[in-house]
């Protein structure tokens, strides 16, 4: 999975913003995110029912004056004019373009290190706003200055060629090629050392560590200590109420779960910041704007036992322990949420590994939206946790480097111990600090200027532990770089 762990995931780049539903949910835990142009669309509907359109009457909004700032706040302010001005051509409502043009503004003004930058990349998003035709479905905002509405016309190049040209224009000659050699086999494999976590960052940001005297049982560090011991009373990681399960581990009182699928992210309006959800923009607290059956509950952090750690091997003659990447995609069972779908890829970003998984308990909720797997995918899988561990302890070693994007996650999923890790999401920190999390997709459109997770037919579980590997040989190189 993606972007698991206590984590606040930004939803920066514009791109992503115009594309991304994500996957972070509201209680901490993180799923992929499969768009899906039906929820997108569904969205845009209920969106544009709430908004009524009235008379332009509004304020419109400034932007703060900012001592010594890169760029002239009368520049910027002339921008985000012009840019509601095209906004309102588009919108349903006046509140609507204001905040979609605050958002383009400011992602201007974030990628943009000078005034003449600024000036170039202003320009191109006035262009690329005067391109939309004014019958396109509402702009779907939701805090995402989103173009949702017609987000399946929209190709991966009209997003990259907008503002994200901008910033590709400017370093495309610095990133050009320029001696690469081929990182791969051992070269890759020691190089990639660099970047390992340490043994109290495992256990800062709670990798499944193992149990002094207990084999098979696994021990996290940094997790809040629970007062209250009812063992039936649940808190739900979606919508956060409380509720009760009975000795069978089902929900006593049947009740529907209403909560945001979106995470929450915050994002800077005039005058400060705001923070709401970002699959229907609604505030913290507000009701939920998806519903489902039932309560769900993690779990994973309460059944520490059956876990397997890797083993000791001998390394072959060249030194070479392995690189991989690895994704997992999760549903909610009685007992919370457990692994339906493992892939592993190689340093040459092949699959060799990928599987569906039967679930121990019985499941209440395929949580196909954000894992892409079905009830159908599950329908005729044999392989059990206890077949995938061995799988896994055939495949890695101790020394093999494992890659993943909150790794943590995944190998709570899979109740493995592995300590040789790199984690992309340590590599690439957000900006504002831990409990943020930059997104793996907005990672890929910054780094590497590719839009992924964006799949409206089906989810691809390879194409993130891909996006892992591809991080991390550009990292490398990029590392080199400033070296050199
Ligand atoms: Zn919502
Ligand atoms: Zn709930």
């Amino acid at each position: 999975t993606r972007a698991p762990g206590p984590s606040v995931v930004e939803a920066k780049l514009a791109g992503s913003r115009v594309l991304s539903p994500t996957r972070t949910l509201p209680g901490g835990v993180s799923v992929k995110a499969q768009t899906s142009a039906g929820i997108l669309s569904k969205t845009t509907t209920t969106i544009a029912q709430k908004r009524v359109a009235h008379t332009p009457t509004m304020k419109r909004p400034v932007i703060p004056t900012e001592f010594g700032a890169k760029v002239p706040t009368n520049v910027r302010q002339r921008y985000l004019n012009n840019f509601i001005d095209e906004c309102m051509k588009f919108c349903p409502s006046e509140d609507l373009a204001f905040q979609m043009a605050l958002e383009e503004e400011k992602v201007v003004y974030d990628r943009s290190s000078s005034k003449n930058i600024y000036l170039n990349v202003a320009v191109n998003t006035l262009k690329k706003l005067r391109s939309k035709k004014s019958n396109q479905p509402a702009c779907l905002l939701s805090g995402s200055p989103a173009v949702v509405g017609n987000r399946k016309a929209q190709s991966h190049e009209e997003v990259l060629g907008g503002r994200l040209a901008a910033k590709t224009s400017f370093t495309i000659n610095r990133t050009g090629k320029q001696q690469e050699e081929k990182l791969s086999g051992v070269r890759l494999y020691r190089k990639l050392r660099d970047y390992l976590m340490t043994e109290e960052q495992l256990q800062e940001h709670g990798y499944p560590r193992p149990h002094p005297e207990r084999s098979g049982r696994a021990v996290v560090h940094n997790v809040p200590e629970k007062k209250n011991v009812d063992p039936f009373a649940k808190v739900c990681c979606r919508c956060g109420a409380e509720y009760k399960i009975n000795a069978n581990g089902n929900c006593v009182r049947k009740e529907e779960c209403n909560h945001h699928w979106g995470r929450l992210r915050r994002h800077k309006v005039s005058g400060g910041w705001e923070t709401n959800y970002s699959c229907c923009s609604g505030t913290v607290g507000s009701p939920g704007c998806s519903v489902s059956k039932q309560h769900v509950q993690d779990g994973r952090k309460e059944s520490l036992d059956g876990y397997v750690q890797t083993f000791e091997k001998q390394l072959p003659p060249d030194g070479n322990g392995g690189v991989y990447a690895l994704d997992c995609e999760m549903c909610y069972t009685k007992q919370g949420l457990e692994l339906t779908r493992v892939t592993v890829i190689n340093s040459e970003l092949k699959v060799i590994y990928d599987t569906f998984v039967k679930p121990e308990s019985k499941v209440v909720d395929y949580n196909t939206r954000f894992s892409g797997v079905t009830e159908e995918d599950l329908e005729n899988a044999t392989i059990t946790l206890r077949d995938v561990q061995a799988v896994i302890l055939n495949m890695f070693s101790t020394e093999s480097i494992l890659i993943g994007h909150s790794l943590e996650s995944d190998l709570f999923a899979l109740k493995v111990i592995h300590s040789t890790v790199v984690d992309t999401a340590i590599v690439f920190p957000h900006r504002l600090g831990l409990p943020y999390k930059r997104a793996l997709r907005n990672l890929m459109a910054d780094h590497l200027k590719r839009i992924i997770q964006d799949s409206v037919e089906g989810h691809d579980s390879s194409e993130d532990a891909c996006a892992c590997m591809e991080l991390m040989i550009w990292k490398i190189r990029e590392d080199a770089k400033v070296k050199r």
